[in-house]
């Protein structure tokens, strides 16, 4: 059986990386899909677990090169997929989940139609503002952008398969769950592989 494509989209300070790691930590058949970026490591990220860090010039020679399955510029920094990395581990029948914005999401489902597209929100506007400063690793400028950006992302939601409130956390994560037991149980992605099994003989 293919392996499933779970892409997940949130205005940053939402709890998404929270969220994501607790899922996939739960689901061992479950893989993250490490973008490449040029923005600096933040504290305790680490590069080949997080994303790949990689110079400017690195980045523009990989997306030159079309080994990016998508790419954006966002906040000053470059971002983007790789295709080896989709590739290898759809062939291996693992299922990938994807941290991208919105423009990397229309990219994605595109390519792969099946993939399941999930937004998250948090419950309003001020927490948004209150978890992002809460983090406590961005300049006031890069703040402002990152709000900016989200209320505008915001504004896509309509064409997403399904939309999370992280109001509570474990609630959050329990529908995150949900969604990933529902999408491999869809009928044209199970009965193939076992409609041999009801021929009659
Ligand atoms: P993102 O990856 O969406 O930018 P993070 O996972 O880094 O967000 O979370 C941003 C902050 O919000 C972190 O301090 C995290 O602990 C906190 N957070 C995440 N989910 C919740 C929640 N449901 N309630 C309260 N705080 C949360
Ligand atoms: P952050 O800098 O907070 O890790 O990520 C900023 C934004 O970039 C988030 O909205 C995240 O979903 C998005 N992002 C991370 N990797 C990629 C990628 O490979 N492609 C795209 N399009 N967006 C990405």
């Amino acid at each position: 059986m293919p392996g499933e494509i779970f892409v997940v989209t949130a205005p940053s300070g939402t709890g998404k990386t929270t969220l994501l790691k607790n899922l996939i930590a739960a689901d061992p058949r479950l893989k993250f899909s490490i973008s490449y970026t040029t923005r600096p490591p933040r504290p305790g990220e680490v590069s080949g677990r997080d994303y790949f860090f990689v110079s400017p010039g690195e980045f523009a020679r990989l997306r030159d090169s079309g080994a990016l399955a998508e790419w954006v510029e966002q906040f000053g920094y470059g971002y983007g997929t790789s295709k080896e990395w989709i590739n290898q581990a759809l062939e291996s029948g693992q299922d990938l989940v994807f941290d991208l914005d919105t423009r990397g999401a229309r990219a994605l489902k595109e390519s792969f139609p099946q993939g399941t597209l999930i937004f998250i929100v948090p419950p309003n506007f001020q927490e948004l503002e209150r978890r992002l400063k809460g983090r406590g690793d961005m300049d006031p400028q890069e703040l402002a952008r990152r709000l900016e950006q989200g209320r505008d992302e915001i504004k896509e939601i309509s064409w997403y398969d399904y939309l999370i409130v992280n109001a509570d956390l474990h609630l959050a994560l329990e529908q995150l769950k949900a969604i990933v037991t529902a999408a491999r149980c869809r009928a044209q992605r199970v009965w193939p592989g076992m409609k041999g099994l009801f021929t009659s003989a």
